[in-house]
């Protein structure tokens, strides 16, 4: 199948209906009630497309009232028996507070976390809809991570869940298990005005997987995926490049209502988060069809090699 045609399945309009459903919850910071039921919907939406669900659970510090909370990432694995893996993941978790409302009473104010949150979630539910069918033979695990922004008002830390999963992943490749060959964060992909520019980190510690998507891009002819170079983000795919995975956020940090109450679905777009999600998936389509090789290092490489 032509990786290309293939992408062209992913559904913005049902990624939208994903959106607002898990808006339709409420705040969901991590440790509430809502985010454990965004779980559960999640984990379903895996399960029902073909994947062995993991959940990982462990503990956090709430930063103000240092009381324990309860976290837990939701893994999908598509041929889980693969031990060449590639991971999309995205935080489903929402800031506790809207900290750049300018009003003071409205920090406060219910923060739905619209596009930061629901967005990377959405796409990884119309992402695993296609995922059985995926070309090639590589395994894809997608990742609702928790806790990304536990954080008050710049107290407390980022990426507890991807840290405790990059752990995990560490110590299972350490036993002789699966590895991760690439791993792509969503993270305020269906900002109404998104233009995506090439996040920092990834492009100074995974600079071929940055120009494989950006590359998919450019020959789909999408206007959402900029050549420019972007912000420094701290997000997701830190704790991975960290264990040494090329890892890269496709994220919209000048997405206007970024932290603030307005970041609703009004503010998202269709065109956005199934552009994202095209090129997402092309690029998953045409990763798992590469002979598998030592020095896999992305499309470009294996082009001029052929
Ligand atoms: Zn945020």
């Amino acid at each position: 199948m032509n990786p290309s045609t293939y992408a062209d399945r992913f559904d913005g309009h049902r990624a939208m209906n994903d959106l607002i459903r898990l808006c339709s919850l409420g705040p969901r910071p991590a440790g509430s009630e809502a985010m454990e039921r965004q779980r559960g919907i999640v984990a379903e939406a895996f399960r029902s497309h073909g994947a062995e669900v993991s959940i990982q659970e462990f503990e956090g510090v709430h930063p103000l009232s240092e009381r324990t909370v309860r976290l837990a990432n939701v893994v999908g694995s598509w041929r889980p028996e693969r031990p060449d893996r590639v991971l999309i993941g995205g935080h489903g978790d929402t800031r506790p507070r809207a900290d750049r409302e300018r009003d003071p009473t409205r920090v406060l104010g219910p923060f739905l976390g619209a596009n930061d949150g629901a967005s990377g979630v959405a796409a990884l539910m119309e992402l695993a809809r296609h995922l059985t069918e995926l070309p090639g033979s590589a395994g894809v695990d997608l990742v609702m991570f928790d806790a990304e922004e536990l954080v008050f008002d710049e107290v407390g830390d980022y990426c507890l869940g991807s840290c405790e999963f990059a752990l995990r992943a560490r110590n299972q490749e350490r036993a002789g298990g699966p590895s991760y060959a690439a791993a792509v964060v969503l993270d305020m992909i269906a900002g109404r005005e998104m233009c995506l520019t090439r996040e920092g980190f990834g492009r100074d510690y995974a600079a071929w997987l940055t120009e494989d998507l950006w590359n998919v891009a450019r020959n789909r002819g999408t206007s959402r995926f900029s050549d420019d170079w972007g912000h420094y983000v701290e997000d997701d795919h830190l704790p991975l490049l960290g264990i040494g995975v090329p890892a890269i956020a496709l994220v919209d940090l000048d997405y206007p209502q970024w932290h603030t109450l307005d970041d609703r679905p009004e503010a998202c777009d269709v065109g956005a988060i199934e552009a994202v999600g095209r090129v997402v998936l092309e690029w998953l389509g045409r990763w798992a069809s590469l002979p598998e090789s030592p020095g896999k290092t992305g499309l470009l490489d294996n082009e001029n090699r052929e």
